[in-house]
């Protein structure tokens, strides 16, 4: 049976639960940046309303939502995060691997804010390249 290769670490590097660790601490915890028990209401109720995953329905896959995602990520800003024109309902893969990634680009500064929508030319194009 095929075992995966053994993989090294520095013994000065830390473990992957380490690191996630010292994330947290830097940008403090999901309570901290607002994800608040008022938050986990706010957010059934939306995803309530947006029951399957644009982004998958657009290339023609119905997929329920899972995850209520911040559009343009508010990064403490209150006013961003509450505002509801700034969210997005979206299945927990399109959260977690496409718009981290669609994030990752506009922060470099290769795409533009209209470019974190899902259903943007940008998110179908990238999601399109990691789904096949
Ligand atoms: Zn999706």
């Amino acid at each position: 049976m095929p075992t995966a290769p053994k993989t090294f670490r520095a013994a000065h590097a830390p473990t992957p639960k380490q690191s996630e660790q010292d994330y947290d601490r830097r940008r403090g915890s999901a309570r901290e940046r607002g994800y608040s028990s008022k938050w986990d209401k706010a957010s059934v109720a939306f995803l309530r309303k947006h029951r399957v995953c644009k982004a998958c329905e657009a290339v023609g896959i119905l997929q329920a939502t899972e995850v209520t995602d911040h559009i343009v990520p508010h990064k403490g800003d209150m006013g961003l995060f509450w505002d509801r024109s700034n969210w997005q309902a979206c299945c927990r893969w399109h959260h977690d691997v496409v718009k981290q990634m669609l994030e990752r680009e506009f922060l470099a500064g290769s795409i533009g804010r209209s470019d974190l929508n899902l259903t943007s030319r940008a998110a179908l194009d990238l999601a399109s390249r990691l789904r096949f």
